[in-house]
């Protein structure tokens, strides 16, 4: 066991050399990793927690799994790097395996992150469009409340104007319709095509002109913006919205892929087919940097003419790098050959009834809500107004979380600057005593600020 007054060395180091994101300045509370096993990170001074966030949404098949880092090991040894302006092996392979699990052909565009993903799919729809002559096909829509990534682009695409307001202008031509929100807004529509999110994305195409319209991008459940479930039958009726005015549906994966919500891919719950799905996060566990977006094929065939200016003038020297390939194919066996998918939505099913069973009478918390291992507990002063809870004493259930060794999240965006949803998504291979840790230790904490 590491000693404290290291500890507290690496702690002033680590705040001398190390700029962290999205953290207000309080190095004290930084959680300094060494190591971690399956759902456990151990800290600096020799502290173990459960990672019931599964890092930032990500490590799906848990930590320190030495098959993925043989898979990078041997993969770098063998063929360390090769640009995707020609081919490797490790890239073919895992595009035919995305494309057998997305369950129809797709072809796969690879790069290194969430945001690159959103990015290049923003750049194939607008060029998409006018290799097929409608050039005035540029605009994105997507939703209020949700995250799409840290670029110019993809920051423009989220909805979440208290990331923005310090680095506007942002890219031009995204435009926002509201998410459905089914705590603080219900709608009882029975025809998934009635509901007041669905009729915003028509009335917005309209107005905007369809002719201008390049894509909407949504995920399957919005997760930053505080887990927001949506409607049975939203994402297919918003999908005819899509076509009705000939605008492509980009659906972002990024976290809800690679089992989160009980299946391989979150839109799977639904009876649609995507244009194109962007993936990043769970495809290698996070154990190396990669993603992805798949493209429908007609799509990517409209990019195979012969004139100079047909082809996908966008490239990046790292994606789809060999040894995140070779991770990636390994860690998708590990899922299927552990039936993660499967886990994720039984432990998640059982998560969701235990926190509701728990929570029923506390007075803080309005709604709990999620998806296989994907959770939201949103928190309010008062169950009748749903005023959200302040964020100190949000914060305070957190930090006595990680008091007691389990790491949870928060989120939501209700009003600017509030972060009144508490969220878990632990990795998929949580085993039922850990589950069971994970409720006992959070519904102490919540107790404790009743
Ligand atoms: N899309 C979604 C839904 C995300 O949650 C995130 C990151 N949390 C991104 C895109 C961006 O991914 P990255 O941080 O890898 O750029």
């Amino acid at each position: 066991m590491k000693t404290e007054p290291t500890h507290q060395l690496w702690l002033d180091k680590d705040d001398r050399y190390v700029w962290h994101s999205m953290k207000p300045y309080n190095p004290q509370a930084t959680l300094i990793a060494d190591q971690a096993k399956g759902c456990w990170v151990v800290d600096a001074a020799g502290r173990q927690y459960l990672d019931a966030m599964a890092g930032l949404w990500c490590v799906n098949v848990g930590y320190g799994r030495e098959e993925l880092a043989e898979a990078a090991y041997e993969q770098l040894k063998t063929l360390a790097y090769f640009p995707l302006t020609q081919s490797h092996l490790p890239a073919i392979q895992l595009g035919e395996k995305l494309s057998e699990l997305l369950g129809d052909e797709y072809v796969i565009f690879f790069s290194n992150s969430g945001s690159e993903a959103n990015e290049t799919a923003f750049k194939i729809a607008r060029q998409y469009h006018q290799q097929r002559g409608e050039p005035h096909r540029y605009k994105i829509v997507s939703r209020y409340r949700a995250y799409h990534g840290n670029s110019m682009g993809a920051l423009a695409a989220t909805g979440q104007a208290q990331r923005k307001y310090k680095y506007e202008p942002l890219a031009p031509g995204f435009i926002h319709v509201p998410p459905p929100d089914r705590y603080r807004d219900p709608d009882t529509a029975d025809d998934p095509r009635q509901l007041r999110a669905v009729k915003a994305v028509d009335d917005v195409m309209t107005w905007e002109l369809s002719e201008t319209i390049a894509a909407m991008i949504m995920e399957p459940i919005i997760t930053g913006g505080g887990v927001l479930m949506p409607p049975d039958g939203y994402m297919k009726a918003v999908k005819e919205v899509c076509e009705k005015h000939g605008a492509l549906l980009i659906v972002d994966e990024v976290i809800c892929g690679f089992g989160r919500t009980g299946k391989p891919f979150g839109f799977m719950h639904e009876e649609v087919k995507p244009d194109i799905i962007t993936m990043a996060k769970g495809i290698t566990s996070a154990y190396l940097p990669l993603a992805a977006t798949a493209v429908r094929k007609e799509i990517y065939e409209a990019f195979k003419g012969t004139d100079e200016y047909d082809y996908f003038r966008h490239v990046n020297t790292f994606g789809g790098h060999p040894a995140a390939c070779a991770v990636a194919l390994k860690n998708i066996e590990i899922m299927e050959t552990e039936r993660l998918f499967d886990r994720s939505r039984e432990a998640g099913e059982w998560l969701l009834s235990a926190l509701k069973t728990k929570l029923a009478d506390h007075p803080y918390v309005g709604d709990v809500r999620g998806r296989g291992l994907l959770v939201g507990i949103e928190l309010v002063v008062d169950r009748a107004t749903k005023e959200p809870l302040d964020v100190s004493l949000v914060n305070q259930v957190i930090s006595q979380c990680k008091a007691h060794g389990v790491i949870i999240g928060k989120n939501g965006t209700t009003v600017a600057g509030y972060n009144n949803v508490l969220t878990l998504s632990p990795p998929l291979c949580i085993s039922d005593d850990e589950l069971s840790l994970l409720v006992r230790v959070l519904t102490e904490a919540l107790a404790a600020i009743q």
